[in-house]
């Protein structure tokens, strides 16, 4: 089968497996226990069925068994014995196009681990070849003692010999028990209606294996905010440093009492506890933008009045549960490894790791060379109005309109305005920076006495520039929500494109204290296009 060399090699390069639990695919694991995953997909084809799945030997030896894996022990199933499936179809769920093998749609309908119940099973593939194979399920909803029998192999040729999948009497049988009972994913919770409705997939069975996969949308997860009495347990802590409980870790705090930020004028200033805890409390508005990035940190660990540094590097001091990517391209004097915050507990160690600003790359670390944004900066000169920043950002609007491309624009929490465009795959970072630098030069050609394309910010005259360089791998932007090194901790705030027409609207508008009003009232307008496979027009 072509591109098999290595199939899990992009899931691996995502995870540092002795940091996380899960398992790293048997190679990787010499020794292993014989068995592997199984999963069970509903499969609404040309006939409804589910595609029965168990790991043997590197590929998904399947059988088609149309009404269902029962648990009823007195209830025999038909199981058409089809082809090997490759690894990577495991967690599909989405969509075959009609006119393709097996056209319809796909859902997980459970998934775990399958072991082997005696010795003669162990060697699953020579079991299967002999017609019987005995194994224990580990499922979310099948569990206990199965058995699949051959019972005719009159067409063998065709690989569609008739079996039947049954489950032993044993504590987990359960009488009468029928899959069509629970239509729901284990892997999403939705339905097939759903899933066909609005798929984040789609399967091209006429690609290798590799590359059959075509996301349609990232799905991004969810997460969850600290506790009241986690909040609390920070506040109690002492100055000095202490241990902080959060959700599934145990975080070592220093200098909770140091000042980052001066106050702005009539407040408070913002200490590290203010940062700590900010961190936490954003997660769940920040981390759609980080978890699956590389991350860049610029950090201020005495303080905002003092210079800031970028930080790429993660230290050899790091817990092991952080979250890392290796930049297999790096030279040996470069950054090795990232951090990838993909936790509330992430956030509230790089706080107190003094990072400020995190800078997500445009890239993910599915493939680093291709970026899932095009970013469009507005970065004002000291000569520009602010009424001369919003007419910029406005001309951004009308350009993107007209293109019909969907963009949000951000406030930067220093003076500049940003507009993040979602991209499908498949672009390079030549592609999103020649395509900004083309929208800015137009934009500048009908403003050019508020435009400067000098490289120095000594020959720009005070005038903006409209920066599309940081369209490239490893160059950054700020992250939404991110604080920014001035008085009072201000942050960067998507807003909607009428906001600009708000006569209260500031890019440093909202601080760490009162951008969650801000959440409360209006959400937050550039998540619902995050991952969203939009393809750049051609200009
Ligand atoms: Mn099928």
């Amino acid at each position: 089968m072509p591109g098999r060399a290595d199939p899990l090699a992009t899931y691996r390069r995502m995870r540092r497996f002795e940091a996380t639990p899960e398992p790293a695919g048997d190679e990787a694991r010499p020794g292993a226990e014989p068995g592997g995953r199984f999963v069970v997909q509903r499969h609404r084809a040309t006939r409804l069925h589910y595609d029965f799945r168990l790991e043997v030997d590197g590929v998904l030896a399947s059988w088609a068994v149309p009404k269902g894996p029962t648990l009823d022990p007195d209830v025999r199933r038909q199981a058409i014995h089809v082809e090997d499936h490759p690894i990577e179809y495991f967690e599909f769920e989405g969509v075959i196009p009609k006119g393709e093998y097996g056209g319809g749609d796909v859902i997980v309908w459970d998934w775990g681990h399958w072991r082997p119940a005696k010795a003669k099973d162990a060697d699953a593939a020579k079991a299967i070849a002999k017609g019987e194979l005995h194994f224990d399920l580990h499922g979310e909803r099948l569990q206990g003692r199965f058995a699949l029998v051959r019972t005719d192999r009159s067409a063998p040729r065709s690989g569609k010999e008739q079996w039947l999948l049954l489950h032993k009497h044993d504590e987990f049988a359960v009488p009468g028990w029928d899959a069509e009972d629970i239509p729901q994913s284990v892997k999403s919770g939705r339905t097939n209606d759903e899933v066909a409705a609005e798929p984040s997939s789609l399967w091209r069975s006429d690609l290798p294996a590799d590359k059959a996969e075509q996301q349609l949308r990232v799905e991004v997860p969810t997460w969850e905010p600290p506790t009241e009495d986690e909040l609390a347990a920070l506040d109690a802590l002492g100055g000095k440093e202490g241990e902080w409980a959060l959700q599934d870790r145990v975080l070592r705090l220093t200098n909770l009492d140091k000042v980052l930020f001066p106050g702005r004028a009539g407040e408070d200033p913002v200490t590290k506890r203010d940062l700590v805890r900010y961190a936490a409390q954003i997660g769940p508005w920040l981390l759609p933008y980080l978890w699956d990035r590389p991350l860049n940190l610029h950090r201020y660990p005495n303080g905002v009045g003092k210079p800031g540094f970028w930080h790429k590097e993660v230290p050899s001091h790091a817990p092991e549960w952080l979250n890392r990517w290796h930049n297999d391209d790096a030279d040996p004097d470069e950054t090795q490894w990232y951090f990838v915050a993909d936790s509330v507990p992430a956030l509230a160690w790089l706080a107190n790791y003094g990072a400020i600003e995190l800078h997500p790359w445009t890239s993910s670390v599915r493939d680093s060379h291709e970026p899932t944004w095009a970013l469009i900066d507005v970065d004002p000169g000291p000569k520009t109005s602010w009424d001369e920043l919003l007419l910029l950002a406005r001309l951004y609007r009308t350009a993107l309109d007209h293109m019909g491309v969907e963009g949000q624009p951000k406030v930067t929490g220093q003076r500049g305005i940003q507009v993040w465009v979602p991209i499908a795959g498949g672009c390079s970072f030549d592609d999103t920076r020649a395509w900004v630098e083309t929208i800015s030069r137009a934009i500048g050609r009908t403003v050019p006495e508020l435009v400067s394309w000098e490289w120095t910010k000594s020959d720009r005259k005070g005038l903006a520039r409209l920066d599309y360089t940081q369209n490239a791998r490893n160059k950054t932007l700020v992250a939404p929500f991110s604080p920014r090194p001035a008085a009072g901790a201000p942050v960067s705030v998507p807003i909607e494109w009428d906001e600009l027409d708000d006569p209260d609207l500031r890019p440093d508008r909202w601080t760490t204290r009162t951008v969650f009003d801000r959440l409360a009232e209006r959400g937050d307008p550039l998540r619902p296009v995050i991952g969203r496979q939009q393809r750049l027009p051609s200009l």
